[in-house]
């Protein structure tokens, strides 16, 4: 037996001795201190599968307007279905990672395709598009009292350090000893308040940075901080590489309006609007657009100036090259559309567009206020985040 499995050994016959402890004292810290949220107000698991949706990877203070907002526009899984993904997609605007809002939308509509009774349990959330197994623990467990653990990067972090997990959590072994802990110390009684404790304690006291150990109802037991090694664990064997990236826009104004297009592709800007891409590779090229648009367009006629913008997914660092030209007559493209600064919330864009055109003299194509640019380090060139 390699030293590692007998490490873990040790600490599941050990957290096995104090379920009972861990449990009560989880939960009455959490009638204190649990976190008052609207979707803890309720059971419908309706509102609680958007709740668990739109958290995905999202500050609880960030996504709690957004749920609001969603509930009050379609408050049941039937008017969520029969809506414009257009409509989904202009209220998920500013939230990220949009393939969500699309799954969301798809899964509402094949609820309703077989009848518009939602899952009852794990298995059955999950087979629905978007939902995985934390998401599908989470609501069955909160909405239906299913005991299903969840098993996130909070779950993850709190036990780890609270039994002394040994192997690193992204290895098959220490993915087996969280998934068997986390199953092992669920309090099956109360399965929703006991998942939702572990979050908040996660999310607001056991935090990945300078964890509040002093107040903690677990210091005296906690395997981390008697040993020393809060700052070590949870353990994980290979960090995630971040790729650097580099798009490039033509960004067109004409009469105070710019041009917009729908991405039809699969990338997380999907459904999305955006400006032109860039039809050549590399950096403004006068002679490449003259290839392109020249006759009607001469280059010379423009105003062009570059504005570089950065912006950072959890896998890949963008630097977005926004080529801003001011044309002196209407450019027709197939399938782009003209909008004006007041039309502009009417259509979806990601955020680093946004943010872009709110500093933007639609009439001038130019920053109103002055910006320094930093050059950012540019990634391979690409269309497709
Ligand atoms: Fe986390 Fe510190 Fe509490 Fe241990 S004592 S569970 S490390 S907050």
């Amino acid at each position: 037996m390699r030293h590692e499995e007998g490490a873990n050994q040790k600490t599941e016959w050990s957290l096995l001795k104090y379920k009972r402890l861990w449990s009560k004292s989880l939960l009455d810290w959490y009638a204190v201190h649990g976190r008052d949220l609207p979707w803890r107000r309720t059971r419908n698991p309706y509102a609680i599968w958007l709740s668990e949706v739109l958290l995905q990877q999202t500050r609880v203070d960030q996504g709690l307007s957004y749920y609001l907002r969603f509930l009050d526009h379609f408050p049941t899984v039937q008017e969520l279905a029969q809506a414009d993904i257009q409509d989904i997609l202009r209220l998920w605007q500013g939230l990220g990672y949009y393939r969500r809002a699309h799954h969301l939308h798809c899964a509402a509509k094949l609820v309703v395709e077989k009848g518009g009774g939602l899952p009852q349990s794990p298995a059955e959330w999950l087979q629905l598009p978007g939902v995985g197994p934390y998401t599908a623990a989470a609501i069955a467990s909160i909405a239906q009292d299913y005991p299903a653990p969840v098993v996130d990067g909070n779950v993850i972090r709190v036990l780890s350090r609270a039994f002394g997990a040994e192997a690193p959590y992204d290895t098959a072994e220490g993915l087996r000893w969280i998934r068997q802990t986390a199953q092992n110390l669920l309090d099956t009684d109360r399965p929703g308040d006991y998942n939702q404790a572990l979050m908040d304690m996660g999310a607001t006291v056991c935090t990945p940075q300078k964890p509040a150990c002093n107040i903690c109802f677990w210091q005296k037991k906690c395997v981390a901080f008697l040993q020393d090694r809060v700052g070590e664990l949870p353990k994980r064997s290979k960090s995630t590489k971040v790729v650097p990236l580099t798009l490039d826009y033509l960004v067109l104004f004409h009469r105070g309006r710019v041009l917009l297009f729908p991405r039809r592709d699969q990338g997380i800007w999907a459904g999305l609007y955006e400006f032109l891409p860039q039809p050549w590779a590399g950096a403004w090229d006068e002679s490449a657009w003259d290839q392109h648009w020249g006759s009607e367009h001469p280059s010379e006629t423009l105003s062009h100036r570059l504005v570089t913008v950065s912006h950072a997914l959890s896998h890949r660092s963008l630097t977005l090259n926004l080529n801003c030209i001011r044309l002196n007559r209407n450019l027709h493209l197939d399938g782009g559309v003209w909008v004006t600064l007041q039309d502009l919330e009417r259509y979806p864009l990601p955020q680093p567009f946004l943010q872009f055109l709110k500093q933007i003299d639609f009439n001038h194509g130019r920053t109103q206020q002055s910006h320094a640019h930093r050059q950012p380090r540019q990634g391979p060139r690409s269309q497709n985040p």
